[in-house]
């Protein structure tokens, strides 16, 4: 092939029990899955159905909806309707929190448009209600083939189980941290409500678990432990990540870490957007995650140096984003045409310093003259000196050579 660097999972990918849902295979062997949620309010059908529609768009490979109230539940088959329409059909996701078991029961066309539903273990029912309600929910899902994520947050976490399992800790020879019964309480909850699931005849491949905290260190804690107990597939994310920049590098660091290890199967970038924000902007950065780890493709990547005092001007950088612009727009048509074209990657380079040598690791690459150097940039394709570029029209030049290169 072409693009020589077709990417797979970790090596020492950890091996789950694979769910279907709504046809996009998570676990197992299967690619790690791409997801994201969205802000609308689910009774707003319109709204929903236009943010779905983006982020699936952005490559989310299942979009997760809240489903708080009746009206929300109504909404559901109207949404993935007027996506059908749209020809999108991504899986939906209702995440339910309390009254699950009640909305399901009494929408039936919620619960059957459903990819999957999300609980929460932690509020899916308190005290005596607590089993039934649970139980009611899985019934549901046996009854339409759903599979359904026992979704462990902190934050809501199960306190009767908390509180048993600190009364027990504080009989132990060796007590845990309170920190330390906290993550037992996660993982417990997490891999006990699963239990239960099949206990009630939900299958095993039914069933996902996520567990998340807002601390790197926690949730790195957390879901080693509970992937080396376990092997119903895990959804990794940080919860409460933050805006900006601390969230993406918050998120980046705790789940590249996990799945280097080869734990999750599939990952949500839980970013809180700046007012009137890109929602599409956490599945970009979950995408380039794992494109980055080399786990998987989505598009090209165009690496460009950080410029220094010996670029005269900001022409390389201008020229990176305007073959970062012409990949994205060719990209559908070359994804149709030849396979394997997201693994390609072009360099941009400011000068001779490192520009050839970081062209020759690019399937192409192109260095741009700097302070005091020729009047020329030379054209790096598979490791080897092709051309040089000069004059008015490097960028358009340059641009020839790419799609010439993908169509060969
Ligand atoms: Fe500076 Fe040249 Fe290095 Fe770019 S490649 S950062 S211009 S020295």
């Amino acid at each position: 092939d072409a693009f020589h660097r077709i990417t797979s999972g970790p090596a020492n990918r950890r091996r789950s029990i694979p769910v279907d849902v709504g046809g996009v295979r998570v676990g197992g062997d299967a690619p790690i899955v791409v997801q994201s949620m969205t802000n609308t309010d689910t009774a707003d059908v319109a709204a929903t159905i236009a943010q779905v529609a983006a982020l699936a768009e952005a490559g989310s490979e299942l979009v997760r909806i809240t489903v708080d109230r009746d009206e929300a539940a109504a909404a559901v088959p109207k949404i993935r309707d007027g996506l059908a329409a749209r020809g999108i059909h991504v899986p939906l996701v209702g995440d339910f929190h309390y009254i699950g078991h009640k909305l399901l029961a009494d929408h039936p066309a919620c619960a059957e448009a459903l990819a999957k539903y999300r609980i929460n273990p932690g509020n899916v029912g308190f005290k005596a209600k607590r089993d039934t309600q649970f139980a009611a929910i899985i019934d549901t899902a046996i009854r339409y083939d759903k599979p359904v994520r026992i979704g462990v947050n902190w934050g809501s976490l199960d306190q009767e189980l908390l509180t048993h399992l600190m009364d027990e800790n504080s009989r132990a020879a060796v007590p845990l941290t309170a920190m330390g019964v906290l993550r037992e309480a996660m993982v417990v909850s997490g891999i006990a409500s699963a239990d239960r699931a099949v206990e009630l005849g939900l299958p095993a491949s039914r069933i996902l678990i996520s567990a998340k905290v807002s601390d790197v260190q926690e949730l790195i804690a957390v879901y080693r432990d509970l992937a080396r107990r376990c092997d119903y597939a895990l959804h990794l994310g940080l919860t409460e990540a933050g805006m900006g920049s601390k969230g993406i590098v918050a998120s980046s660091a705790a789940l590249g870490i996990l799945l280097q290890e080869g734990i999750g199967d599939t990952i949500r970038i839980s970013l809180t957007p700046e007012p009137g924000g890109d929602r599409t902007l956490e599945v970009k950065v979950a995408q380039e995650l794992l494109q980055t780890m080399g786990f998987r493709a989505f598009l090209p990547v165009v690496s460009a140096c950080p410029g220094c005092g010996r670029t005269t001007s900001t022409v390389f950088q201008e020229l990176a984003k305007e073959i970062q612009a012409f990949i994205g727009e060719e990209l559908p048509k070359w994804k149709a045409d030849y396979p394997g074209v997201e693994t390609m990657k072009v360099a941009v380079m400011g000068c001779i310093v490192n520009g050839p040598g970081e062209s020759k690791h690019a399937d192409i690459g192109i260095s741009l003259p700097g302070t005091g150097e020729q009047p020329s940039a030379p054209v790096f394709i598979d490791g080897e000196k092709r051309m040089t570029l000069r004059g008015a029209n490097i960028a358009g030049e340059f641009k020839t050579i790419v799609a010439e290169y993908v169509a060969t």
